[in-house]
This record gives C-alpha cells, structure tokens and sequence, in this order.
C-alpha cells in the first residue's frame, strides 16, 4: 500500500531523526504525551536539530492544531523500539508537565480525529486496546495500541491518556463504523477515582439499569473503579466498584471522574460550595444563566457541565436533574 500522510496536518517540519522507508506496513498507533503545554510549532523545533535523537510522526498541539515531523512512509524514533516504530503511527500529544500528564479538551478531540483519519488511511478497521502489556506488545488478540513505558522506563503517555485508551479505541471504532457493538457491549479494564456527587446513588448488580438494585451511596465519597462498560462519563456508561459490591452510573450527573488533586476539589454542580448538588444549586445556576447573578471562578468550574465555558440554562437544567437524582 503506498504511504500517505494525514489532510488535518496544519503545520509541517520534517526533523532528520528519522529512518527512512518503514519496513513493517502500518498497523499500530502509539500515543505519547509531550509534558509540556506546547504548540506544534515548539515541537517542531524540539525535533529539528539532530543531535535530539527523536521525533514523532504527528504532533498535536495545546490548541488543537496537528503536525507532522516525519511522514508516515518514514519511520519515527519515538517509543524506544524500533520495530515498534516501524510499525506505528507515533504521536505526540501536548500535555501538562507532572502526573497524570492531563490533556486538554481540544488536544483530546484533535487527537480522536487523527486517530480516525490513520486508521481510515492505513486500512486499520478496529483499534484494540490491552490493559496487559503482554497483549499489547506481542500484538495478541488483535490489540494494535503500544505505549512508551512498555519499552522504556517512562510514565509516557501519561495515566491520564494511558487511562483512556479504551475509551479512545471505541470513540475511534464508533467514527469508523466498526465499534458500535463493541462501545455498547465490551467491558473494559480500567482502574481510577470517581467522587460520587449524587445524593443517593444506585449500586446494581451488573452494568446496566435492568440490573437489581443491591445498595446505595450517600456519602459522596471517592470509589475506585476496576471495570468499565461504555463510554466513561455518559449516559449508559457503568463501573466497576472495586468493593465487588457492584456497578453505578458513571454518568457525570452522578459521579466526577478524579483526575488530578486540582480538579478533585471541584465538585460538578455544587454552586454553594456545600459538598452536595441540591436544588439550591441549580437555583444558583438560574439567576446565572439568567444574568442576575455572575459567576465566582470556582462557581464556573463546578456549574459548567456541558462544556461550553458558561453556565446556561442547559447546566441548569442539569444540575436539577443531578440534585432530584433521575435517571440512575
Ligand atoms: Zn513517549
């Protein structure tokens, strides 16, 4: 198959750090992250002189923007093995410097799009992800995602985009019609933090509200997830208590996915700062929307829940729905 490169490329600066003609077809994506906030024009210049020894086949900056060091036809020294490199689509993502190494939203989505658009290209029509390393570097099972501390004693890419591998898999398998089934269905293996902020919430006895109630939490505490079942934060998304106890919504009415001790402290809907979302909150949230209240900093993190960098009468509308508890 000849080589092509990727149309979402922006910005292009071809580093010497690079072997020429891959010898394996492309079948694997490898995902890094940068630790470091940087645009693809820094990256660029990160993998320009030779005596860097590195490069990335794309890059994908803090804003979104894509760009290509090596083209695909070349192989990248990226990921410390070089028949891994070989074989992969490398990638650098912008990141934050210290752990879990966090990726910003427009990263995050310029990150799915490229990943789609590799695998659209190079014929790859399922991606599959491996919490086992064993699976992943011996490419078992069909798994075709690497990552650098397989190869090397590296936290790249990061707990935050290693954590999400799987959900990146069946975002990128839904774009490419082959993971419908799979995004619905497969269980996957994962093991983070979530603060429950709903106040009662059901715990079932399997993923999926047609599963018998077997327990509730009320505390609002922090739960380990160990198993995941569709994509994490939205609705018909189910975890794992690591307890055995049983699975609970993962939508993000109900519980905060813990990422780092920063946005730990923030609870999603709490507008009062009380530690619960009650309809005080969504009252708060209305005068907000409605322009007779403004926002303190903390009250725009906590009452933004779709995203969009204000609180609307969307939020609104869902934090009331978090603080009557529907839908769990
Ligand atoms: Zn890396």
């Amino acid at each position: 198959m000849a080589y092509t490169n990727s149309p979402l490329v922006s910005y292009t600066k071809i580093s010497p750090n690079r072997t020429k003609n891959r010898n394996h077809a492309i079948d694997t994506v490898t995902i890094h992250c940068v630790v470091g906030q940087t645009s693809v024009q820094t990256l660029g210049d990160v993998f320009y002189p030779s005596s860097r020894q590195a490069s990335s086949n794309y890059g994908v900056g803090y804003d979104g923007k894509i760009g290509m060091y090596v083209e695909e036809k070349d192989r990248s020294w990226c990921s410390s093995s070089a028949s891994n490199d070989h074989r992969a689509v490398t990638i650098e993502v912008a990141s934050d410097t210290t752990h879990p190494y966090a990726v910003n939203a427009k990263a995050y989505a310029a990150l799915l799009d490229l990943v789609t658009d590799i695998c659209k290209r190079n014929g790859i029509k399922k991606l599959v992800w491996s919490t086992d390393k064993n699976k992943r570097i011996n490419h078992l099972n069909g798994c075709n995602i690497t990552v650098h501390r397989d190869y090397a004693n590296k936290s790249c890419p990061g707990d935050y985009l290693y954590n999400r591998l799987g959900e990146i898999a069946s975002e990128v398998n839904k774009r490419l019609g082959t993971g419908a089934a799979d995004f619905n269905n497969s269980i996957n293996s994962a093991e983070f933090l979530v603060k429950v902020i709903d106040n009662n919430l059901n715990i079932r006895n399997g993923a999926g509200t047609s599963y018998a109630v077997v327990g509730q939490i009320k505390d609002h505490g922090t739960y380990t997830i160990v198993e995941t079942k569709g994509m994490v934060g939205q609705a018909g998304s189910w975890g794992k208590l690591k307890s055995g106890k049983g699975w609970i919504s993962l939508n993000y009415y109900y519980v905060q996915r813990i990422t780092s001790q920063a946005t730990s402290s923030v609870i999603k809907g709490d507008l009062n700062g009380d530690g619960k979302v009650t309809a005080a909150d969504a009252r708060i949230a209305l005068q907000i929307a409605a322009g007779l209240q403004k926002p303190t900093a903390e009250q725009l993190k906590a009452g933004d829940i779709d995203g969009d960098g204000k609180i609307g009468a969307n939020d609104a509308r869902a934090i009331l729905r978090m603080a009557a508890g529907l839908k769990k």
